[in-house]
């Protein structure tokens, strides 16, 4: 079987190393060696400040929103993993969409000044795929209406724009560190935060809030990190060069055989890309059920990616409509992608959709 994607393991002898170290000195969470060592590192291998480990992407974007103290409604985009929605709901903001760029599948910044009103605090745009968002045009417009920025960069592991980490863009970054991630501890995640001042306050909520044994000044949660999981990070970075090439190829692959048969996601020209994805966009939605039937017939399993667009999710009120998200979400498909990826089974892939095409 072949999925979307397939988590990467690293040397099981070198995980356990690290496991035999968490045994000896016995101290398995709560901002542990490995967690500090880690952090230590995605710093320097980034080029980022600020950044704090915690148990899953979708807690960073909370502790991020909650950092930030963002009230009433937030501009985001539709097109996206739930999570990046639902993590705003559950902190009573209001998501208010914004509709895509048709290419780029990023928040179009030409569709956000018109949604702003006095009750917006902040914009959530999403670097889509790893794809940057238009993120000077977004800045501009968030100082000019005096508005927070945080970026869900859960796709966005080390990429960079205009020779800088795109993390360095907006108030708070946030990453995803799953398991189906480029980058993964099983589960985990990073907040990446570009004012010094907040650091604090955040690394309090990740730890119920407290500052110390009698003051808890802020309303947290527990977000943490533990050492098997910084330990599994470890691992993955060692390997991150071999990963990144593997994918690379696979993707080099991809663009030369399905040119001109479909649509690829145009990139940020000024950035680079991690090869996180690798998403098609078909003519119609019943070209991609031909083409998504094919493959599972042969149990490949491609992934929709992103679908249904959150502006059809049923708990938000007032109900929006997004076109160019709900139309792109219906043509959109991601391909396997990931470093065991063999070759007979990519040519496989190609001509299997190929021939459903060609039809
Ligand atoms: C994976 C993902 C998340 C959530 O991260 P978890 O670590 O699974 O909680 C949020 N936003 C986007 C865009 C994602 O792809």
């Amino acid at each position: 079987m072949i999925n979307v994607t397939k988590t990467y393991l690293p040397k099981q002898d070198r995980y356990m190393a690290y496991v035999s170290q968490i045994y000896q000195n016995g101290w398995v969470t709560n901002n542990g060696p490995l967690v500090q060592e880690l952090e230590k590192r995605l710093a320097e291998f980034l080029g980022v400040k600020n950044i704090i480990l915690v148990s899953n992407g979708t807690v960073a974007l909370e502790i991020a929103y909650r950092t930030l103290d963002l009230k009433g409604f937030v501009i985001t985009s539709p097109f996206s993993f739930v999570a990046t929605t639902s993590s705003l709901v559950t902190n009573n903001l209001l998501p208010i969409f914004c509709d895509i760029d048709k290419k780029t599948f990023n928040l179009n910044p030409a569709n956000i000044e018109k949604n702003i009103t006095p009750n917006t605090s902040a914009i959530a745009p999403v670097h889509v795929f790893g794809n940057p968002c238009k993120v000077e045009e977004i800045d501009k417009i968030a100082k000019k209406h005096n508005l927070k920025v945080v970026y869900d960069a859960a796709h966005a592991f080390d990429v960079s724009f205009k020779g800088t980490n795109v993390l360095n863009y907006g108030d708070i970054s946030t990453l995803s560190f799953h398991a189906t991630k480029l980058f993964h501890t099983i589960e985990g995640g990073a907040i990446i935060i570009n004012d010094d001042s907040l650091v604090e306050k955040a690394r309090y909520l990740i730890n119920f809030g407290i500052k110390d044994a009698e003051n808890i000044p802020h309303l947290g949660t527990n977000a943490k990190m533990n050492e098997f999981e910084a330990a599994m990070g470890l691992c993955l970075l060692d390997d991150l060069e071999f990963i990144k090439e593997k994918r690379e190829k696979i993707t080099e692959y991809y663009l030369a055989e399905l040119k001109g048969i479909v649509e690829f996601q145009q990139r940020n020209p000024s950035a680079t890309d991690n090869h996180s994805y690798f998403p098609i966009l078909l003519k119609t939605e019943k070209q991609l059920l031909k083409v998504q039937q094919a493959l599972n017939s042969e149990s490949i399993f491609p992934r929709r990616y992103f679908y249904p667009s959150l502006d059809t999710l049923e708990y938000i009120e007032p109900k929006q409509c997004m076109p160019v998200s709900r139309d792109i979400s219906t043509r959109i498909l991601c391909l396997p992608i990931y470093p065991d990826l063999e070759e007979d089974s990519l040519k496989r892939i190609v001509e299997i959709i190929k021939s459903c095409l060609n039809e």
